[in-house]
């Protein structure tokens, strides 16, 4: 953990090749790739581009990003063919010439030998590459990459020439970054919080009499939760933050980490040493999945009941079929006779169950679409709550789910959230 605010970064432009990527006949997964990687490493990604297989745009594209940034990283355009064009327009605008480079051309020619084939004349121009160039080798494919240094306009810039193929991309970045001595910035040195049951803009409303005097904070969301980064911060706003979100936040902070509520509910039940068992209805099984979606669930959870229909509630959990008849299976009593009853059944430590309306159609008045009873049981008898959630279908019940687990270790998570506080307050002296 760092108590200095960072210097000034590196700045990046990155810019990826391809008709099939401009028609977005492909996902760019180089750009996103490669943003990931290098703010890991500590460049400040400024831009990113995508240019066809036209000579003139690509130019275009290159030397706008090359005047806006530092390095300027290119995906795809090495291979043999005419519409590869990479190679050409960066060593133009780099104004070198393009020089054989004979252990390129070995490794091409070695690479092809192994399958039994002989390199065709095309092969060759993989082999010509930029003069003063730093070659790249590409273990995983014919085409070298390259990273060029050199003057533009009296600013010195970089060029760095990647493979197009995510196979070959991956382990040449990789590899640049780690000869040049760019060591991952761990996640320990910046700041995530979660928090769960609020949207991004809410959460900014809230957040904006912090961010007005410390600057400016990093949304992300992960539905149904939302991650809030703070990039570096020294010790005294990292505990400035924390300290804003338990106070005016409290009821929807999960962590002071990156940690998902699948992967709290997991260690809180490690922890405490509890087993769960789970009765579902409107969340058709989505609950024991969410559950056991972490490898370690099989030291807790016990199984559950999707009991869809009122028979099946009645008969598997002995939800009282006169209260269906009358009320309908959307209300407290429900979701609590059927906590009653999985927890009879699996004889568990904890039980939650679910009974709602997911939608689309379905909802009432009385009912909309979005109602979610939730019932727990645990050392302290049985509880039932109701959710009003809002959107479709799978955000109502991955939603419901996610708030049920959050609700069973709520307490446990208030607790490990004061710790974390207490330990940066230590550490602040
Ligand atoms: P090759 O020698 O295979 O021709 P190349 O460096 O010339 O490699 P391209 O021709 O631009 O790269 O792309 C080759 C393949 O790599 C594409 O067909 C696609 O499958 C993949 N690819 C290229 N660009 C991207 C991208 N931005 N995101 C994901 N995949 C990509
Ligand atoms: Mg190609």
């Amino acid at each position: 953990m760092t108590n200095i605010e960072p210097t000034a970064k590196p700045t990046a432009s990155l810019v990826s090749t391809g008709e099939e990527v401009l028609r977005g006949e492909i996902f760019d997964a180089n750009n996103h790739y490669l943003a990931n990687i290098l703010g890991e490493h500590g460049f400040e990604v400024q831009l990113m581009m995508t240019a066809g297989d036209r000579h003139e745009d690509l130019k275009f594209v290159m030397d706008t990003a090359l005047q806006r940034a530092d390095y300027l990283f290119m995906s795809g355009g090495l291979g043999p063919t005419e519409d590869d064009l990479t190679t050409i327009v960066a060593a133009d605008l780099a104004g070198r010439e393009l020089i054989f480079d004979a252990p390129s051309w070995k490794a091409i020619v070695a690479l092809f030998r192994k399958y039994k084939l002989e390199p065709g004349d095309n092969n060759k121009k993989q082999a010509m590459l930029p003069d003063g160039a730093d070659i790249l080798a590409n273990n995983n494919g014919t085409a070298p990459g390259f990273s060029l240094s050199f003057e533009r306009h009296g600013v010195q810039k970089t060029l760095v020439a990647l493979p197009g193929p995510p196979r070959e991309l991956h382990p040449m970045i990789s590899a640049w970054l780690t000869d040049r001595a760019y060591t991952a910035i761990s996640d320990d040195e910046h700041l995530f919080l979660h928090f769960l049951g609020i949207g991004e803009s809410p959460l900014a409303e809230a957040l904006e009499p912090w961010t007005k005097q410390w600057g400016e904070v990093s949304y992300r969301q992960a539905f149904p939760e939302m991650e809030v980064k703070l990039y570096q911060p020294t010790l005294e706003k990292r505990l400035s933050l924390c300290q804003f979100a338990a106070k005016h936040l409290g009821q929807y902070l999960t962590t002071y980490t990156r940690e998902d509520v699948p992967n709290l509910f997991t260690e809180f039940m490690q922890t405490t040493g509890q087993t769960l068992a789970l009765a579902e209805s409107c969340t058709g099984g989505l609950a024991a999945k969410i559950v056991t979606d972490t490898a370690k669930s099989s030291d807790f959870f016990l199984g559950g009941v999707v009991s869809y229909t009122n028979a099946i509630k009645t008969r598997m959990l002995n939800v009282s079929a006169n209260d269906l008849e009358q009320d309908g299976p959307i209300n407290a009593a429900t979701a609590e006779q059927m906590a009653t009853g999985v927890i009879n059944h699996f004889n568990s430590d904890l039980a939650l169950s679910f009974t709602g309306i997911a939608g689309p159609d379905g909802g009432s008045k009385a009912i909309p679409v979005g109602t979610v009873w939730m019932a727990k049981i645990g050392s302290d008898g049985c509880q039932s709550k109701k959710l009003s959630l809002l959107q479709d279908r799978d955000r109502i019940r991955t939603g419901a789910v996610y708030q049920g687990l959050r609700w069973l270790m709520e307490d446990w998570l208030k607790e490990r959230c004061e710790k974390q506080l207490a330990g940066l307050k230590t550490n602040n002296g």
